[in-house]
């Protein structure tokens, strides 16, 4: 097969290497399309060694078609279109004995710790797998996983319907959380961005919600101005790094900051540096601080969703390219962020 391989950080290859062969539990996918994740670009940059093992096939955002079954598996067929959840847990540790999955202390993916769907073909293990319904197209199929994210962030903030909403990031997670948001209430949301087009790409897509950009207005003044000083119910932090340099606030704090008392803050973003918190303020409302991590099976609810046409995946995709040009899709991405948000590879 072909594969966007990854053999020194900075440089794929798209070249020929040998098939995965299946064993008796396994099946064999034929990716179709794949999404490449802001993760990836951190794989690619070398950010994630020592965790990932050159030469890597990344991606674990994809779809696929079933191409062989293993003698063991049952509930599945050759050609079935299927979504593919990359999430593989140990189920001994003490989180995984909760069932409590994303927190589990060796949490493997599909695209990071093994190879991925930026190959043509890749191994996975059916439980991982859900089937995409005919109202579902193949490229939309490449984006349950991303998001499956959004869902899963608003289950770990028990969003309900009237609740009001402040999203800090709107980035590819996000996004993936203002259209979940979008699904369970009809509650005022504000979006916090320093890039104007992320905003005006969302506002596009969502007329309704406010749009904030932090390089240009206080977005705590605003959200206080319109809520008559009462706050958001639930801010989501998606930026991942300490943007005040820019912005007039630190992101975590911001979010603490939004919120009304006793309401709560999610944090999704995956940076490598503190983030200034005064406790102080959380203390103050009696507030919660909710971590969420990956998914944990939303992939079925997403693909409900998106079957009944109350998602807007196209939103997300700004570029389709050939797995051939990866290097390229990577390097704009990382050039031209304000341009682009999902690029998707034709594998
Ligand atoms: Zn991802
Ligand atoms: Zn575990």
């Amino acid at each position: 097969m072909k594969a966007c391989v990854l053999s020194t950080y900075k440089k794929f290859e798209w070249k020929e290497v040998a098939d995965p062969v299946i064993g008796e539990n396994d099946v064999l996918i034929r990716s179709n399309y794949a999404s490449i994740c802001g993760s990836d670009q951190h794989i690619f940059s070398g950010d994630f060694h020592p965790r990932t093992k050159l030469p890597l096939i990344p991606g674990h955002e994809f779809m696929g078609t079933i191409e062989e079954i293993g003698s063991k598996v049952l509930d599945f067929n050759v050609g079935d279109r299927v979504a593919v959840d990359p999430i593989i847990w140990c189920g001994k540790c003490p989180a995984c004995m909760r069932q409590h999955y994303p927190a589990c202390t060796s949490l493997k993916l599909l695209g990071v710790d093994m190879d991925g769907g930026f190959g043509q073909y890749v191994i996975a293990r059916p439980g991982m797998l859900y089937k995409l319904t005919p109202n579902i197209s193949n490229i939309h199929g490449s984006l349950v996983e991303v998001l499956g994210i959004g869902f899963h962030s608003i289950n770990r903030a028990r969003v309900k319907q009237g609740d009001t909403i402040a999203i800090w990031g709107t980035g590819k997670v996000g996004h993936s959380i203002l259209q979940a948001i979008k699904t369970r209430t009809e509650g005022q949301v504000f979006l916090i961005d320093l890039i104007e087009n992320r905003l005006q790409l969302a506002k596009k897509a969502y007329p309704d919600v406010i749009t904030i950009n932090a390089l240009k207005e206080d977005p705590i003044k605003v959200i206080a101005e319109y809520t008559h000083g009462d706050m958001v119910d639930i801010a989501f932090e998606a930026v991942g790094h300490d943007s005040s340099g820019g912005g007039t606030v630190n992101p975590v704090r911001g979010c603490i900051n939004s919120i009304r008392g006793a309401g709560k803050v999610v944090v999704l973003g995956l940076g490598d540096e503190p983030s200034p918190v005064l406790f102080k303020e959380l203390i103050w409302k009696e507030a919660k601080i909710i971590a969420s991590r990956v998914s944990h099976g939303e992939f079925a609810e997403v693909i409900e969703h998106m079957d009944k046409g109350n998602l807007k995946p196209e939103v997300l995709i700004t570029d389709i390219f050939q797995a051939s040009d990866v290097q390229e899709a990577f390097q704009l991405l990382k050039q031209e962020p304000e341009n682009h948000l999902k690029i998707i590879l034709e594998m």
